[in-house]
């Protein structure tokens, strides 16, 4: 299967073949489509995979950019990857006019909502900020269908736990989850059991 026969909107095929993507990569091949219907997915990936598009292109696709809305939560463990996350959504994005923002601890919390009061439509972040900004009510995901987590094992440890579960809270019901991870531990497993319904399971 190509880009091309998955539906994807002209303007997100076009950053996807400005990025030099030509063909799907297997993990993007199996999981794109999938994802597009709305279901929830749980990919065990490692990093160089092509992870990051696989979760990256089916969230994009859903965001309606006149709607000045949060409409895709991206949690990462670290500002690293946030950043370099959030530059694949700019670069995939770039047709689109999609607003992507990037919060994560260590900067200043006024920044960030200062940021918030202008339009985003991704939000890349680490759980503690964005849980922080939440339950101040400046950032809004009561609207965000789309709920993603890369990374899940460095995520889920038993610190961040509660606090990704207390960030759920903020979501609507009907969120779809998407979680890559490179192992599956038990606080995984868990985080599956009780967060998501019967996900779409990739094991490359
Ligand atoms: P990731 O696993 O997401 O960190 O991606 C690893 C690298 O593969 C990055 O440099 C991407 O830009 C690149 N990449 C991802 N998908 C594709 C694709 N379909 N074709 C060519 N390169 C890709």
């Amino acid at each position: 299967i190509e880009f091309e026969d998955m539906y994807i909107r002209r303007e997100l095929l076009m950053g996807i073949f400005e990025a030099g993507f030509e063909k799907p990569s297997p993990i993007q091949e199996e999981a794109i489509p999938i994802a597009l219907t709305k279901r929830d997915v749980l990919a065990r990936a490692k990093n160089g995979t092509g992870k990051t598009a696989a979760f990256v292109i089916p969230s994009l696709q859903q965001i309606d950019v006149n709607k000045h809305k949060i409409q895709a939560l991206i949690l990462v463990p670290t500002r690293e990857l946030a950043l370099q996350t959030s530059q694949v959504c700019k670069v995939l994005g770039k047709h689109m006019g999609v607003q992507v923002m990037v919060t994560t601890g260590g900067t200043t919390l006024k920044d960030d909502i200062l940021r918030l009061s202008e339009v985003v439509h991704v939000l890349v972040a680490t759980p503690g900020r964005v849980l922080d900004l939440a339950g101040k009510g400046v950032a809004d995901l009561s609207e965000c269908p789309v709920f993603v987590m890369d990374e899940a094992d460095k995520l889920l440890s038993p610190e961040f736990t509660p606090v990704i579960e207390q960030l759920l809270g903020y979501l609507p019901k009907d969120r779809q989850v998407m979680l890559f991870s490179a192992t599956f531990p038990m606080i995984v497993k868990d985080f599956k059991e009780k967060h998501m319904s019967s996900p779409y399971e990739i094991n490359l």
